[in-house]
């Protein structure tokens, strides 16, 4: 380990700088009494407040109740709020159906609709006039332990060269000591996941994810409407596996074309940016795009588990908020309002905990009281029921509409694995079959994987360990054989290709998403912290 040259003491330490996190720092500056604000630092590794945030996002308001003023709501930087929604049946690229109705449960007219990057970069600007310390371009790579209480953490060095030498602008890591830790890292958090297994906080599934695929695409002006909002299912995914895609016009000029795919999938052929790009040549999307140009691009795994695989938020010295303890409505897939609702139950039990040295054990109990875990548990089913295909799923949701998430009352079978081992044996014949369905020319609307890295801004400095480590070379072989290296498809970003015999990895290219942490078969890939600053550099996503 390098060596530790400063060690810093606060109040509070938050990792993470999304809504969760920021959540809590301006909810414990404004719960706090005047006079004795604490000390709270926020690290984050991305290069700037919301560089690694990506998001939908259509935002349910309800979550700035009580941590924002209604002035700073109304200024929230969207340009639109949803005005017109509706939910279509993709059956193939040339055929849908508008489903007569929106579900209950999705309805959003009104919301907020924009870039969850730049509502964050916001966050980011009141929490610092709250006197919150922020600082980005900080991986903490480590939590600090002393007699079984989470007391702070360290972060990464900066400035090591592939040779594992101190370069020039060489960094030492430094300690921050904190009376509490706020883990805030975001889905499939290292921290969390290492703290989670340590500590025995695990849900009562394992917790399933999504990966996300979005763009951000400028179309000419007059045709289309700020405001409208369409959801998807079917086509491009026929199989049966969980998924969909969604298209937000969230100005008169800029809409958001996304697609998210589950983890959860078996056939190993599955490719999720060609889905994605399928879903965009169907007629049903390309209606809103056309004429139009790709300007953005990111993606990002969700927790879509839900209630029964959200972690335990609480162990001495340390809470965990928002994505990370896996709190998000899996039937609407939402999760930023909360994200905030954790966060302001989190400032509280954090706040009695500074005052009188107990307290923080309270968080779960405050948390489980708000709406949103509410809203969680009423569609606790709903995911579960999707594995049984799209009716039983559709089936489950209207059932927990109407029983208020009363029936079924017992836990649904699914997900007692995680997602890495649920691919099958790649079929012979299956990946020549997959390519013959036709991959989309590249054009200004359809950019391959690489123009879409080049356009998300993502950089690492080449010249640094990798942090994609592969624990052994000799299961790439082996997975090559039998699921014909699902790496090499389902990375967004192109990370990682077989060249002759041997896996190669651009790690220079990824976007942070943790798909390959997540669906290695082998869980041979351990995902490790490049240097603070490094990754995707969203600034509208
Ligand atoms: Fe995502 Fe892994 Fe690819 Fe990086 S290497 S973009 S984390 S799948």
């Amino acid at each position: 380990m390098e060596s530790t040259v400063k060690a810093i003491e606060t109040d509070v330490l938050v990792i993470g700088a999304g809504p969760a996190g920021l959540g809590t720092a301006i909810a414990l500056m404004r719960g706090a009494p005047e006079g004795s604000k604490p000390r709270v630092i926020v690290l984050d590794k991305g290069r700037n407040p919301g560089s690694h945030i990506l998001s939908g996002a259509i935002v349910d308001p309800s979550g700035f109740d009580g941590l924002l003023t209604q002035e700073e709501t109304a200024k929230l930087p969207v340009e639109a709020r949803v005005s017109k929604e509706s939910f279509r049946m993709i059956s193939g690229p040339g055929r849908s159906m508008k489903v007569p109705w929106v579900p209950p449960l999705m309805h959003s007219r009104g919301y907020p609709v924009g870039s969850l990057t730049k509502i964050v970069s916001y966050l980011a600007s009141i929490a610092e006039r709250e006197g919150v310390e922020l600082y980005t371009g900080y991986a903490v790579t480590e939590l600090l332990e002393e007699n079984g209480r989470i007391c702070g953490a360290r972060t990464g060095a900066k400035g090591i060269g592939k040779d594992g030498g101190h370069k020039e602008n060489y960094l030492a890591p430094e300690e921050i000591r904190a009376r509490v830790t706020v883990l805030a890292e975001g889905g499939c958090g290292i921290l969390t996941e290492r703290l989670a297994d340590e500590k025995g906080l695990r849900g009562k599934r394992c917790q399933t994810y999504a990966l996300a695929i979005k763009e951000l695409v400028e179309v000419p002006a007059g045709k289309q409407t700020a405001g409208e909002v369409m959801h998807t299912f079917g086509y491009p995914l026929t199989d049966g596996t969980y998924g969909g895609g969604f298209v937000y016009h969230i100005s008169e000029t800029q809409v958001m074309a996304g697609y998210v795919c589950a983890l959860d999938y078996r056939r190993p052929e599955i490719d999720p940016h060609l889905l994605f790009r399928r879903f965009k040549e169907s007629s049903a999307v390309r209606r809103h795009i056309e004429g139009g140009k790709t300007v953005a691009y990111g993606a990002k795994t969700i927790p879509e588990g839900g209630y029964y695989s959200a972690l335990h938020p609480y162990t001495p010295g340390c809470v965990i908020v928002g994505d990370a303890a896996g709190l998000l409505d899996s039937l609407r897939i939402k999760g930023v309002h909360i994200a905030l609702q954790s966060a302001q139950a989190a400032a509280k039990a954090i706040l009695a905990e500074l005052k009188d040295g107990k307290g923080l054990e309270t968080y779960p109990g405050l948390l489980h009281a708000t709406r949103g875990w509410k809203e969680m548990k009423r569609v606790r089913n709903v995911r579960a029921a999707f594995r049984h295909g799209t009716f039983c799923g559709v089936m489950g949701a209207g059932m927990a509409w109407a029983t208020f998430g009363l029936f079924p009352f017992w836990r649904l079978g699914g997900f007692e694995m995680p997602d890495s081992e649920e691919l099958e044996p790649l079929k012979p014949g299956a990946l020549e079959k997959e390519s013959a369905r036709g991959v989309p020319q590249n054009s200004p609307l359809s950019p391959d994987r690489l123009t879409g890295v080049f356009m998300s801004g993502t950089l690492h400095d080449e010249d640094q360990p990798c942090h994609l480590k592969i624990a052994d070379a000799a299961k790439c072989g082996e997975c090559r054989e039998k699921y014909g290296a699902p790496c090499t498809r389902f990375c967004p970003a192109e990370v990682y290709r077989f060249e002759e015999d041997r896996l190669q990895i651009d790690f220079s290219n990824c976007l942070h998403c943790k798909t390959c942490k997540i669906k290695c078969p082998y869980g041979n890939v351990d995902w490790t912290f490049p240097q603070g600053g490094d990754g995707p550099r969203y600034t509208r996503m």
